[in-house]
């Protein structure tokens, strides 16, 4: 062994030792998979029953929005726990490339406004798309900019609404970065799928070639 792999394993002995390896959905210390044994068999995954298609172009999400998912989502979102990202950005390659293999050669996300970043602090579906490109040896690229902090989606119920309530709020960052490429938009959790949509309308507008969504999580509809 040579001397810096001593030095790695120490190091990750350390870590398991100090900040043990958790189930984001559960919490239970797990060794080494990205999600513990229970979970695996108890968590609400799609298998591809998510599927939905609108003028975002097709969706596809490998958990439904419910029951210990959405708690991790949340968790996720409004108090910064970061330890599932590996294994929420693991479900969705995974799910991407079940689903939507081919149909993309770019990756983007659904970006916050910028009052938002500043609260939060970090960008939850930028993060989201970095880590479903780790295994992918790329990176996700800025396309879009939120230039209205627009009251959050989740107070509000009707589809109409949802859809007037995020009309123009988005603008492409970079047109000539967007045109010509076929995108792969992330965003955490898709509903009615309205914000994807208009993401998808700017996108297009702007000169992509075509987009399909891939989101962590999907509410069930009806
Ligand atoms: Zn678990």
């Amino acid at each position: 062994m040579s001397f810096l792999d001593r030095v790695n394993q120490v190091q990750k002995a350390v870590g398991d030792l100090l900040f043990p390896r958790r189930c984001p959905f559960c919490d239970a210390i797990v060794e080494k998979d990205l999600l513990c044994r229970r979970c695996r068999g108890a968590l609400p995954f799609t298998e591809g029953r998510a599927l939905q298609k609108g003028t975002f172009g097709r969706c596809a999400s490998p958990l439904w929005y419910e029951g210990d998912v959405r708690k991790a989502i949340l968790r996720y979102k409004f108090n910064g726990r970061m330890g599932g990202l590996n294994c929420f950005g693991s479900l969705m390659a995974q799910c991407a490339a079940e689903e939507l293999s081919g149909e993309f050669d770019a990756i983007t996300w659904v970006p916050i406004s910028r009052k938002r970043l500043r609260q939060r602090g970090f960008d939850q579906s930028r993060l989201l798309a970095a880590s479903v490109c780790v295994d992918w040896h790329t990176e996700p690229v800025e396309t879009l900019k939120k230039v209205v902090d627009n009251p959050p989606q989740s107070g509000t119920e009707d589809a109409a609404a949802r859809r007037a309530n995020v009309l123009g709020v988005y603008e492409p960052a970079d047109p000539a970065a967007i045109a010509g490429k076929r995108w792969l938009l992330v965003d955490d959790v898709i509903t009615t799928g309205s914000t994807l949509a208009e993401c998808a309308r700017v996108l297009k507008e702007a000169g992509a070639a075509d987009v399909v969504c891939l989101t962590l999580a999907a509410a069930r509809r009806g």
